[in-house]
């Protein structure tokens, strides 16, 4: 994954999860860290992005 700062491709990713389950990355080139989530347009939502996938896939129909 690439960095949401600095676009680096370099970002290994962390043994632990977030706290929704999202995996976690940290960048070797500037040091943020962030997960799966992090710069997207979900990022401060409530629900898992799944969740919210379902709902609008729902609404829609
Ligand atoms: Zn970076």
């Amino acid at each position: 994954m690439r960095c949401v700062a600095c676009d680096a491709a370099e970002t290994p990713e962390r043994p632990e999860h977030t706290a929704q389950g999202y995996r976690r990355f940290r960048c070797r080139a500037c040091g943020k860290q962030f997960n799966e989530r992090s710069g997207r347009i979900l990022n401060r939502a409530q629900y898992p992005s799944d969740v919210i996938a379902l709902v609008v896939f729902w609404c829609l129909r």
